[in-house]
């Protein structure tokens, strides 16, 4: 009897270890990659509840995108500690942004949980797949299904382009939107992506191009007069492989508009060269700032060299309308922006080549409205940002061209 007691106690203690340790002690049969779109990760350790891992800088200085994906966690505490922590380290301001249904839905789960160095999630009984982003994913088949959902307007007041083929021999989706079968009175060109982990740039090109097939005045209006051309991934390849982009060697797509070694940069100047004839009335680059701190929690634009805007004036009048009628909850305040020569925004940051804003400032004629915008990941000035009010914003910003361009009429 003493023996099975015995037996039976040690049995229950191994049962009970189980439950007191079991939860952080045994991660073997968990499994960490960057199996998933854009994915970007390295796996240090993975041990005794805590995985060690960090950004995959690959070509680009020390920068801060990561993403990637744990199977066989469920029921698991486990913590993620990142270690580069170089700059406060990569977690954004609201922790990471969470799918657990394979990237149909994404949210910030531990919104004011995290540290901007690690972050522990507790995976739920069925949580057998969760993906985890440094911020909101958009790569190709994000495009494809913005198109497919506006695909009645294909012929009509959608072109579809091919801007080019990427370093790695894929097609680069543009397209054009509005008055795409005659010759527009305006001609206004989007960019996102120079940078390919500026993913939230692309949710503004969205609404920006929505507002062409508005059933109301301003589609309207917009479909009459004026054509947009929009490219969703300057950095295609880049975008869809998760790659930081920023700061590559031996310069990124934003400071490649004197040597063009990138087949896309080489591709828009030579669209505006040959279909817009060499003349545009906006150009918008679009971006995201730093991961944190200052004004990297607010919309802004870092102004350009007053020597290479059209009109100063008319890009003070952009700020003042651009404040005066956006309706989106991520609200743009002017005072927010930089002005040329103060802080990093000077002409030293152009050390490497121009940015396409220069280039276009310096080339295109009968400009009007030349600017760049950054876009805060995860945090606008208290706001949550999201894809809908980056679309809410995209909006907005149009509408400040159409006002613009309307009173030119
Ligand atoms: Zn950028």
């Amino acid at each position: 009897m003493n023996k099975f007691i015995n037996l039976f106690s040690f049995f229950f203690a191994l049962f009970l270890s189980n439950i007191a340790f079991g939860v952080n002690s045994d991660l073997k049969n968990i499994k960490i990659d960057a199996e998933l779109p854009a994915g970007n990760i390295i796996v240090d350790s993975i041990e005794d509840g805590v995985v060690k891992i960090q950004q995959d800088l690959r070509d680009s200085k020390q920068w801060f995108y990561w993403a990637f994906r744990v199977r066989g966690a469920q029921g698991r505490t486990i913590t993620f500690d990142f270690t580069n922590k170089k700059g406060g380290g990569p977690v954004g301001v609201r922790g990471p942004v969470v799918s657990t249904d394979g990237g149909l839905t994404f949210s910030y789960p531990l919104d004011g949980k995290s540290k901007s160095d690690s972050f522990t999630y507790s995976f739920g009984q069925d949580d057998k797949d969760v993906l985890f982003y440094e911020c909101y994913p958009y790569v190709r088949s994000d495009w494809d299904r913005f198109i497919k959902k506006h695909e009645k307007y294909l012929g009509s007041h959608i072109a579809l382009e091919t801007l080019c083929r990427s370093r790695k021999l894929a097609d680069v989706p543009a397209a054009r939107f509005g008055c795409i079968n005659k010759t527009p009175k305006f001609r206004f060109l989007i960019t996102a992506r120079h940078h390919a982990s500026e993913t939230m740039g692309s949710f503004v090109l969205e609404g920006a191009a929505e507002t062409f097939l508005g059933d109301d005045a301003l589609g309207e209006w917009l479909r009459e007069n004026a054509e947009l051309m929009v490219v969703p991934f300057v950095d295609y390849d880049g975008a869809q492989a998760g790659d930081q982009g920023k700061g590559r060697r031996p310069h990124d797509h934003n400071r490649d508009y004197l040597q063009f070694i990138y087949p896309e940069t080489k591709a828009i100047t030579q669209w505006i060269a040959t279909h817009a004839n060499g003349s545009l009335h906006t150009f918008l680059d679009i971006h995201c700032p730093w991961i944190r701190a200052w004004e990297n929690e607010k919309v802004y634009s870092p102004l350009k060299d007053p020597k290479i805007l059209p009109d100063v004036k008319i890009e003070k009048r952009f700020s003042e309308l651009l404040e005066k009628i956006q309706s989106g909850s991520m609200k743009y305040r002017a005072k927010n922006d930089i002005p040329f020569g103060v802080g990093w925004n000077s002409g030293k940051n152009h050390a490497q080549g121009w940015p396409a804003a220069t280039w276009v400032g310096k080339t295109v004629k009968d400009l009007k409205i030349v600017r760049t915008f950054e876009i805060p990941f995860a945090n606008a000035d208290g706001t949550v940002v999201k894809p809908e009010n980056c679309r809410e914003f995209g909006r907005d910003i149009m509408k400040v061209v159409y006002l613009i361009a309307s009173e030119e009429q």
